[in-house]
This record gives structure tokens, sequence and C-alpha cells, in this order.
């Protein structure tokens, strides 16, 4: 089952550490929302008629976007596009964008999932990203999508921010889970060169993530998940009742997709590709009727890796029959050499054929994968 990335490259303000492609002013934003529609139909054969299970709106602020700017895309999209009825349509919403108005306008498109950038429930973790919402506001948004209909909604969550005490994130934890929503996302803050965060690292006015906390606050989250009974089917990514994210799931499972707009991704099952990071040089390549992008087949090993990378990561582990078929076996043989150590470790198991990160593990996941890589 393949899926479609739509890309909106706007925000109203840059948080500091936010190293994706979006610009804070809007004034290509019309002309950029026909150039997606010319690219939409431009690329209508990428996917060779698969079936589309799954459309996520990222970004960017996919939530500045209207009812009607919406339905114009999906519209787009169904001309182009084998659409499965029960498709999951997540739109990336910011909280201070989900009034009760705009919820009621989202009710009237084909979205069906909210994926809600809360990052934390204190105000000063949220300044100091520079986030545009307040923690007032985030529980706000979650409770009026509940009262309107959205019962598929995940929240993202950020950890090792510095000075987020192990208490405050416990807490944020505890009103994450009272919000009954049933996916959560939880990432450790990273400082990527050029944001500015990392220059405020620099210059001394925020200190730098502290490693150790950053794990200790992941052993917490796992706890706290684990006691809500919610599964933790990848690395940074939980759900309860059986609510799988479709779109992520699709992109561990290496299914094929479709990236549109500036900077997307998309991926056929043997080359990886990807838009121009610039929104004015997008336009104008889709307004001459050229596609704008870089393009790399990737190679048996790149392959390989990818597959350890994601797989190891996953509740589904890493399937070491698949290696032998789809790789051969010296991959194999080289795979269960490398993973010989920690598998005594007890970082992995081997269960009926199939590699598993422990607890353990995971908290070295990088490192085991990287492990494992092949190289050319
Ligand atoms: S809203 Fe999202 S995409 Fe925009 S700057 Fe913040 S983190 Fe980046």
């Amino acid at each position: 089952m393949a899926g479609i990335y739509i890309h909106i490259p706007f925000c109203k303000q840059a948080c500091h550490y936010c190293d994706f492609h979006f610009s804070t002013s809007l004034q290509n934003k019309d002309a950029f929302l026909k150039a997606l529609q010319k690219e939409i139909v431009l690329q209508k054969q990428y996917l060779k008629s698969e079936q589309i299970s799954t459309i996520y709106f990222g970004g960017g602020t996919p939530s500045l976007l209207s009812k009607i700017e919406l339905n114009q895309i999906f519209d787009c999209l169904k001309s182009n596009f084998q659409i499965n009825s029960d498709a999951e349509i997540t739109l990336e919403a910011n909280p201070d964008d989900l009034t009760e108005a705009k919820i009621k306008e989202l009710k009237d498109t084909p979205v069906n999932r909210l994926s809600i950038g809360i990052q934390s429930f204190y105000d000063e973790d949220l300044k100091l990203m520079n986030r545009v919402h307040t923690a007032e506001e985030s529980i706000k948004a979650v409770k009026l999508a509940q009262d309107n209909g959205f019962d598929n909604i995940t929240i993202d969550l950020i950890y090792g921010i510095p000075g987020l005490t192990d208490h405050r994130w416990r807490n944020n934890l505890q009103i994450a889970f009272a919000l009954d929503v049933n996916h959560i996302s939880a990432y450790c803050l990273t400082v990527e060169p050029k944001t500015a965060l990392a220059h405020k690292v620099k210059v001394g006015l925020i200190s730098d993530v502290d490693e150790q906390q950053s794990l200790e606050q992941f052993k917490i989250m796992l706890e706290a998940m684990h006691n809500s009974d919610f599964v933790q089917y990848e690395i940074s990514n939980f759900c309860r009742n059986g609510v799988f994210s479709k779109h992520n799931s699709n992109y561990w499972k290496k299914e094929k997709y479709l990236g549109l707009g500036p900077s997307a991704h998309s991926f056929d099952g043997e080359s990886r590709q990807w838009n121009i990071s610039n929104n004015a040089l997008y336009i104008q390549s889709i307004e001459n009727g050229e596609l704008n992008f870089e393009k790399e087949v990737l190679t048996i090993e790149q392959r390989y890796n990818e597959y350890v990378m994601t797989s190891l990561r996953t509740i589904w582990g890493l399937d070491l029959d698949l290696i032998q078929n789809n790789f051969g076996k010296k991959f194999l043989d080289d795979c269960l050499k490398e993973v010989k150590l920690y598998i005594q470790s007890g970082d992995v198991l081997n269960e009926e054929n199939k590699l598993y990160l422990t607890d353990k593990g995971k908290l070295i996941a990088d490192k085991i994968a990287s492990d494992l890589f092949k190289t050319n």
C-alpha cells in the first residue's frame, strides 16, 4: 500500500531547534498551491496505479491552509490517484491554529487524523524552543478536536530539553495520558547545525542537551508508556488500542511513497528522490512544467542498511529470512557475526529468526544498527 506525503512549506514563526524546510513569509502561498496541484498531475505515474492507503500533510505548518485550499488539493489527488476509501489522512497542526471554527472546517475535509505539535505542556519549554503556542492552547486544542469528532489524534512531545527536569517530563507524559489520545510520538531534542538553538548553545545562552539526562528521560518514558498501556511500535512512536499510524508504518515497512512540495522525498522501492528545498525555485520549475529534484538509485548495501536501520527500531524486528532472500547469504552471515556480541550482552534478542532490540538495546539503537551496516 503506497503513501503520499505533501510538504506545506510555511510557518508563522521559526522554532529555534527546527531544520525542516519552511518559510515564515506567506507571500508565495497561492503560487505554491497552484504549483502543488500541477506537480500532482506531473507525478501521477510515480506510484504506477498503486492504491494509496495514507496521505500525510506535513511541514511546515499544514494547519495554516483553509478548508477550501485543502479540498482543492484533495480533489486534485482524487482525480490522479487511486485512494482507498479507508485511507488514513493526517494533517499536522499547531495548537494555536486549532480554534473551534478551524476544527469544524477540518471536519469538512477528508482529514481524519490530526498530528498536533504540542512538544511540552510547560510554557518555559515552549518559550525556550520559540514555539508559537502556549501549554493551555495545546490542552484546549486536543479537547476541542475530540469534542468535534476527531477520534484519531497523535501528539508530538520532546524530551531532553535543557532545563526540562525528570519531574516535569513525567508530568508531561501524565498530562498526555490524561488527554486520552491513542498515539504519541516523542523525540529527543537534537541541536541541529545552523539552527538558532545551535547558535544559542554555542554562545552559552542555553546549555547543550545533556545526553545522560536524555537517556534517563527515555527510560522514564518507556516505563510510563508501558504503565499506561502504550505499545512502543517504533523507538519514538507509541500507540494504544491498536491505533498504529499507517503513514509511519508504511515508511518503516519500506512501502513506496510519493513526496510532493519543496524538499519532499519520494521512494519507489529502488531509488529515492527529493525536491528542491526552495519555494521560489520549486514554483518556477513547476510553472515551466518541469520537476526539480535530485535522485539516487540505491545500491544493495544502501537498501540493506536502510532495512537494518528502520526494522531494528520497530516492534516487527529485523527479519533474518528476509535478509537471506532479498540480500543473499553473505549479508546474512555478516549480520549474524556482527550481532552476536549484542545478543550475548542482552541488547538484542533473536526470536524465531527475527532480531529485536531489548529495552537496554534501545538505548544504543543507532550504535547497534551502524555496527550491522555494510560499506560499499
Ligand atoms: S512549526 Fe514545525 S516546521 Fe515550523 S518551525 Fe516549528 S518545528 Fe519547524
